[in-house]
């Protein structure tokens, strides 16, 4: 396989990806950008309110597109190449996607997180036949029908109101008697007629006819019938691939200092692949930002880099 040497490799064009890839590309060095086949998280919602700069609110797929268009203003490159593997054990990183091997003096990884899913019966043979975890991506083919949000954070809240102008009723089902989302989303979300919420009660299986969801049954013993249900229940690191290569935490977040430092010398994180605690999109652009810099600190006192 081909080794081109570049000097900052950014794993993930999410937000931090992208912030990465818009200041490695002012600083003038050779920089490129990794975009796989999934997007962004940020994608999968719907409208961005609390991202500084937009009085109205903004369209998270205008929002992820604008940032893409500055940084190739900027002269960002972007490769559309999933990395799987990683050897970060040489001064030279060696990164393995699915279709080239790359070599870089330095490295941000900006893979963000991905869908947690419940793990319950029913939930694999009904992912596409009712069962989602993607309200904008899959909300329109409910159109008039009973759906069920399942969670109650933030993404729960916000993909039920976004649901309700589609579904003809959306039961939000929690486990708890109370919310982690913002007030602002549990205001908005009391207003809406056709949203219902189910309290204390967790999915136990997804039931239907075995080509579609009909119904699921709950800890409690009761039965909601709908024909969709969204899966909003929170998020996991997208790490897997650098098990080994850098010091991740029991969650398996990359551990980093607050500079966004590995602990391999050259090596970064930024975003949600390495926040466990805010997993907002105005902090992974940035510290998508300072991980840049700080990259570009190391590649200038590297020397030569090899
Ligand atoms: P989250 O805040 O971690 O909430 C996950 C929810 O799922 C919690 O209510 C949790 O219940 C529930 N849950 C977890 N495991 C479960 C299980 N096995 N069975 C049933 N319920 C389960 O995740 P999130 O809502 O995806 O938000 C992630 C981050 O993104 C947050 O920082 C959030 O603020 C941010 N976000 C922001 C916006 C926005 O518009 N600003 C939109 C989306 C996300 P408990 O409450 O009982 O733990």
């Amino acid at each position: 396989m081909a080794q081109r040497l570049i000097d900052l490799a950014i794993i993930g064009a999410g937000p931090a990806g992208l912030a990465a890839a818009i200041y490695a590309a002012r600083s003038g060095i050779d920089a490129l950008t990794f975009e796989g086949m999934q997007g962004s998280q940020l994608s999968t919602t719907d409208l961005v309110e609390n991202y500084p700069g937009f009085a109205e609110g903004v369209g998270a797929p205008e929002l992820l597109g604008a940032m893409r268009r500055q940084a190739v203003n900027q002269g960002a490159k972007f490769e559309m190449d999933e990395i799987e593997s990683v050897d970060f054990a040489g001064g030279r990183k060696i990164l393995r996607g699915m279709t080239d091997e790359y070599a870089a003096r330095s490295v941000v990884i900006a893979t963000g997180a991905r869908a947690r899913w419940l793990g319950i019966p029913g939930e694999e043979q009904y992912k596409r036949r009712g069962v989602s975890a993607c309200a904008t991506c899959d909300g329109a083919f409910f159109k008039g029908k009973e759906v069920a949000v399942i969670g109650g954070g933030d993404s729960a809240l916000s993909e039920a109101i976004y649901l309700s102008r589609i579904a003809s009723k959306v039961t939000v089902v929690h486990r708890r008697d109370r919310f982690r989302a913002t007030e602002a989303l549990q205001k908005r979300v009391a207003e809406l007629e056709n949203v219902a919420l189910c309290m204390g009660e967790t999915p136990a299986a997804f039931e239907g006819d075995g080509r579609a969801l009909s119904s699921i049954a709950l800890s409690g013993g009761g039965r909601l019938e709908v024909s969709g249900a969204f899966v909003a229940i929170g998020h996991e690191p997208v790490t897997g691939f650098l098990k080994g290569s850098v010091a991740l935490d029991a969650g398996g977040y990359v551990k980093t200092d607050s500079r966004q430092m590995t602990d391999v010398p050259g090596v970064f994180a930024a975003g949600d692949c390495a926040d466990p605690l805010y997993r907002q999109a105005i902090v992974a652009a940035g510290r998508g930002a300072a991980a840049a810099i700080e990259a570009y600190s190391f590649i200038q006192n590297q020397g030569d880099g090899k």
